[in-house]
């Protein structure tokens, strides 16, 4: 039965489960990690490929089935909760990410792999279609956000396509999206993450500001007062345009 607290819900539609798993390039990469195999829908193709496969579940009911019903997962293959997941023990080697997440901790996936970019060339997923649509957003869209403009700082985004909820048991509320990942992190952060991260909230957290008042809680320095990007709105600026800022800022107080 599916657990609620959760996000169980269990992808039904076996061409759907076979063209998320065919969304991955498997290349330059041995290692891929499957996020919340639930009953193994996506695993079982996963299974079929030549890689070193990982797979993050909370649930020990799904761990004991996934057990019984594909013999070649080791036991070494199971890493317990993403959030939790240190992947040190992979030495800097390429993981890729794959998974139909689930939703409740959806931006809390999507930061993780972020912070740990580095050793995540791509990632193959589904989440609701809202969240899916915001990470893909470009400037001036109501879309446009902090996931939007953290995501696409080091990867490029693609949206997939869009699955219907009667393909899942239990039926979640809403549509759901698939979107690719592949990372191409933008030049020139210096450095600054802590910084930029700090900007793109605060401009975002007071979205319909100026962000010269949106930022004004990270005390502006003085000659950025008169930068040209403080009378506009969070959602004007391009991912370029933040780092170009966090920069300026960040020369301009040290
Ligand atoms: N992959 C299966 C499918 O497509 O039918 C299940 C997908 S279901 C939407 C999400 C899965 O994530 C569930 O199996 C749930 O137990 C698991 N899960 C929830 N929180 C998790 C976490 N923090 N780390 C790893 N797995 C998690």
């Amino acid at each position: 039965k599916a657990k609620k607290h959760l996000g169980q819900h269990f992808l039904t539609d076996e061409n759907i489960a076979k063209k998320i798993v065919d969304g991955l390039s498997f290349e330059g990469y041995s290692k891929v990690l499957e996020v919340g195999p639930g009953t193994g829908v996506l695993t079982k193709y996963l299974l079929e490929k030549d890689v070193q496969l990982y797979l993050a579940e909370i649930d020990t009911e799904s761990i004991d089935y996934l057990k019984e019903n594909y013999n070649q997962i080791d036991n070494e293959a199971f890493v317990g909760d993403f959030l939790k997941t240190d992947f040190s023990y992979l030495k800097k080697e390429p993981l890729a990410i794959i998974g139909n997440f689930p939703y409740n901790i959806s931006s809390q996936i999507l930061f993780k792999i972020v912070d740990h970019f580095e050793q995540i060339p791509e990632m193959v997923g589904m989440f609701q279609k809202e969240v899916a649509e915001r990470t893909a957003a470009v400037p001036r869209t109501k879309d446009y956000g902090i996931l939007s403009v953290l995501i696409q700082t080091y990867y490029d985004v693609k949206y997939l396509f869009t699955v219907h909820e009667n393909v899942f048991n239990p039926p979640p509320k809403v549509k759901s999206g698939v979107i690719r990942l592949i990372r191409n992190p933008k030049n020139g952060l210096e450095g600054n993450e802590i910084l930029f991260k700090q900007i793109v909230k605060a401009g975002f957290n007071q979205r319909r500001k100026k962000l010269s008042n949106a930022l004004k809680i990270l005390n502006i320095p003085e000659n950025l007062k008169t930068h040209g990007f403080m009378d506009k709105r969070a959602e004007e600026l391009s991912v370029e345009d933040f780092i170009s800022l966090t920069n300026v800022w960040k020369n301009s107080v040290s």
